[in-house]
């Protein structure tokens, strides 16, 4: 092989090696989405407080999960890995596209019902926090024919109604496990739960989405507190008077103090 021939040949396999690279890191770029960038340390703790707050008022037990829509572009969102609510600290938290894609795995699971996340902020612009949980008191409301109505001044927020989402409806073979466990199932109870703040998904459990954490995770306690209590009038038997739909208006203009029982919370969380 000449000078020149031997030349030409590491030119070419130059060339062909760069193409290889190149092509692999597309396709990593499009296996994995971008960052939105970095979040402030206050947003993690605060979502990590949010957990053990949910956790602490028995709204989630082992399982359930909250999120937060990345505050630097709203295509993302946050939340914690695959682990027991109160367990959970702001190095668990990671990062997903609306497609529900995490961002940077590094190994790490994701959980499974995530998708509940996405859809919702597809399907939401308005809304910037998702709680999904369990929560037992709201349960018998998912699969009978009593709706779950206000019955006390701290959820009137439930004033405007709560819709229920049967996995039935949704046509899927995993939908059969209950579990939102993809894209298209996570789409029809986003569609499901419509503008409203609350719907209950049947024999499952609930969903709560807001504009901050702080009214966010309130109302989710509230909502199986509301629970409780109705379960309790009803057993009582009679007529119920529930909140109105003027007294739930009336305190939308008039929103208490929403900080007071977010510090409170936080402080008994970490055991202050
Ligand atoms: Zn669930």
């Amino acid at each position: 092989m000449t000078h020149r021939v031997r030349l030409l040949v590491t030119v070419a396999l130059f060339i062909g090696f760069a193409t290889v690279v190149q092509d692999r890191h597309t396709v990593a770029a499009q296996t994995a989405p971008a960052s939105g960038g970095a979040v402030a340390p206050s947003v993690l703790e605060d979502l990590a407080a949010a957990y053990r707050i949910l956790a602490m008022e028995g709204v989630i037990d082992a399982y359930g999960h909250v999120s937060v829509r990345h505050p630097g572009n709203p295509n993302r969102f946050l939340m914690s890995r695959s682990l027991g609510p109160a367990l959970v600290t702001p190095a668990d938290i990671m990062e997903y596209d609306l497609d529900s894609t995490p961002v940077d795995p590094r190994g790490r699971n994701s959980v499974l019902e995530r998708f509940i996340h996405g859809e919702i902020y597809k399907a939401r612009p308005d809304v910037m926090v998702v709680v999904h949980s369990h929560a037992p008191s709201v349960i018998p409301f998912s699969v009978t024919q009593v709706p779950l109505r206000p019955v006390f001044h701290m959820a009137t927020f439930l004033y405007t109604g709560v819709p229920i989402w049967d996995s039935r409806s949704v046509n899927d073979p995993m939908a059969q496990t209950l579990l939102v466990r993809n894209n298209l199932i996570g789409k029809s109870l986003a569609a499901a739960l419509g503008n409203k703040e609350v719907a209950l998904l049947r024999g499952h459990g609930n969903v709560v989405v807001g504009p901050n954490l702080q009214v966010t995770v309130r109302d989710a306690i509230y909502t199986e507190i509301n629970a409780k209590l109705l379960l309790a009038a009803l057993s009582l038997g009679g007529p119920i008077t529930y909140i109105s739909p003027e007294e739930g208006m009336a305190v939308e203009k008039n929103p208490g103090d929403t900080q007071r029982g977010w510090d409170l919370w936080k402080r008994k969380a970490y055991g202050q």
